[in-house]
């Protein structure tokens, strides 16, 4: 067989084994065909380290000229309750059926927006005014039974009663609309914590040991605006 020995693994191998290339003085490549895809993978994983926080801020740039651009459009305050804090800001659909839309165009709202030229059916409302909004909504549907409705306002009122129970404002900006109040992971480690106490509805866990003071579990009740807020701030550090 006519063969070459590889540079790199130095076994020799047949010559179909090696990619062609003209600056070499037989024409083929010094490695075999075999350690060039592992070199190349290698590379490819370095460089993908090296680059992988330039390419988180560069797309976090970019969503942020696309969120500018947007709410430039659509209004830089909420159309219901006038507050002007960007950082609480977010695009409604007027007519409903946003969480659908938003997952069918892979959570890309704002380059769908500007890609559409800016299609009417949108408007901007702050997190809290889009929270008290959905609860309307749910309220207002007439397709849902007697029962349904029934379920509902037990949960709403079993809900209602806890974040009273808890001081029933916001820690920060001590809002007091029950409806908008979240509870908030003081230490951002609300997955770990739902996860080690198999916890699907935070009221029902509250409720299974009996009401405990917040922080012993390493909660406070935020309103949907400030655990936003907080969300976007905690973010832009881990980028910066
Ligand atoms: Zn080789
Ligand atoms: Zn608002
Ligand atoms: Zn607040």
């Amino acid at each position: 067989m006519q063969g070459k020995i590889c540079s790199k693994c130095h076994i020799e191998k047949s010559i179909n084994l090696f990619h062609k290339n003209k600056n070499e003085s037989d024409g083929l490549h010094h490695r075999c065909k075999q350690c060039c895809k592992e070199h190349s993978k290698i590379y490819t994983q370095k460089y993908d380290i090296t680059h992988r926080n330039e390419k988180k801020i560069v797309s976090h740039q970019h969503r942020l000229t696309n969120r500018y651009l947007v709410f430039k459009y659509y209004g830089q305050k909420c159309a219901h309750c006038g507050i002007a804090d960007f950082d609480c800001l977010s695009i409604d659909h007027i007519n409903g059926g946003g969480s659908q839309h938003v997952k069918q165009i892979n959570h890309h709202l704002y380059s769908w927006l500007i890609q559409n030229n800016y299609p009417d059916g949108f408007q901007t409302l702050c997190m809290n005014c889009q929270r008290i909004k959905v609860i309307e909504n749910q309220e207002a549907c007439k397709k849902q039974s007697i029962r349904h409705a029934q379920i509902r306002k037990w949960h709403r009122n079993r809900t209602k009663k806890i974040k009273l129970y808890y001081g029933g404002c916001c820690s920060i900006c001590k809002c007091n609309d029950w409806e908008v109040l979240e509870f908030d992971h003081v230490n951002n480690n609300g997955g770990e914590f739902r996860k080690n106490n198999n916890i699907y509805n935070i009221t029902q866990y509250l409720n299974k040991y009996k009401l405990p003071t917040l922080s012993s579990i390493g909660l406070q009740l935020l309103c949907a605006n400030c655990n936003h807020k907080k969300e976007k701030t905690l973010k832009r550090k881990k980028i910066c």
